[in-house]
């Protein structure tokens, strides 16, 4: 039976408000969000574990060190300077290779990358205790022989950079858990099948040819994150050729994305991963609140099938799918399918050649 890791701590932080066409919102991505999702991993039977402290060191392998300080201890300097109940920075730098900012103002600017991002007194808790459950389900499978894991993290990652948060995002899961993988398997491939683009984790593999990194997302001239995602970006040095995005026009349903899925599955092929992770958002649902496109239960149960397909140990690390009538049915169609086809391989693989 697949494991599964979760930390309570994950429902801690709550960011309550973002800023959507210039009017404060209710920020979707709410710690009901993983009740939800631990009601499907109850229901598929799997063995739910609350992850190992790791320390901070696979954390600071991917993020750094000044933001890693900045997260841990804004809060209170925000509220000491009179700041309201939320760090949501105000102005930012054109680029990052100028002077560090001293301001707390002027490092919410350089640290926070949009408003959907706020910081709260909880914040860094969830954070590190989601990166922790990634690692532990990645731990699972790098030492201790499991074929696959999934981690239940929330707050998600993938849009989170080396040093800047953005889109719900603060410490990027998959990227750590990719990281952690690399210390056993030369070729690690990041597959994201999030509704939207996986910019944090292209920005931080983007130079680098033992990191695959691929994603297919809503196509970003229309979808957030906008500036991110487009298919000639391919990747910079060592990494031309190591990042794939395959951006799908708004609406698109569950064939479309099925065909943009096996094209990626042919690009891990052909890298010749030794291990996986899936940046496993399921807001690409055609119930989702983000209404980018239109994957049906039914789609995500195909879309595990094959991604089950792959001979390789596999990480499954949550990220995005907001609260909708089939928020948990998408998680349990897509592990359901998953496992039947991983399963089916990896008893194969374990028997040997006839
Ligand atoms: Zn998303």
């Amino acid at each position: 039976m697949m494991h599964a890791y979760f930390s309570d701590d994950q429902l801690r932080h709550h960011g309550k408000t973002f800023i959507v066409a210039g009017e404060k919102k209710p920020i979707p991505e709410v710690p009901e969000r993983a009740e939800i999702l631990s009601g499907a991993v109850a229901r598929l039977g799997l063995d739910l574990h609350a992850p190992k402290d790791a320390g901070i060191d696979p954390i600071a392998a991917i993020h750094d060190g000044r933001y890693l300080n900045f997260l841990q201890t804004i809060y209170p300097e925000w509220l000491a300077a009179g700041g309201s109940e939320l760090v949501i920075p105000n102005i930012h730098p054109f680029d990052r290779d100028g002077p560090y900012p001293r301001h707390h103002a002027g490092r919410a600017g350089f640290h926070l990358g949009d408003t959907s991002c706020p910081v709260s007194p909880t914040t860094w808790h969830s954070a590190y205790a989601s990166a922790q459950t990634a690692i532990s389900a990645t731990h699972h499978v790098r030492d201790g022989g499991a074929m696959s894991a999934y981690a239940l993290c929330r707050p998600p990652g993938h849009h989170a950079s080396r040093t800047i948060a953005g889109g719900f995002c603060y410490l990027n899961n998959s990227a750590i858990a990719a990281q952690e993988l690399r210390a056993k398997y030369d070729r690690v491939a990041i597959l994201d099948v999030d509704l939207h683009h996986g910019n944090g984790t292209q920005h931080i593999f983007y130079d680098r040819s033992d990191v695959m990194t691929l994603s297919i997302h809503a196509d970003p001239h229309d979808f957030y994150p906008f500036f991110w995602g487009h298919g000639e970006e391919t990747g910079e040095g060592d990494g031309i050729g190591f990042n794939h995005n395959i951006p799908l026009p708004l609406g698109s349903g569950d064939s479309v994305f099925l065909d943009a899925l096996d094209r990626a599955l042919a690009k891990i092929d052909d890298f010749g991963a030794d291990a996986v992770v899936v940046a496993l958002g399921l807001d690409a649902s055609r119930d989702d609140p983000f209404g980018g496109l239109t994957v049906s239960p039914d789609g995500f149960a195909k879309i595990g099938e094959k991604i089950g397909t792959l001979l390789c140990p596999t990480v499954l690390v949550q990220e995005g799918g907001y609260v909708s009538n089939t928020l948990a049915e998408n998680l349990y169609q897509f592990i359901s399918g998953f496992s039947a086809t991983k399963d089916r391989n990896d008893v194969t693989i374990s028997e040997g050649p006839k």
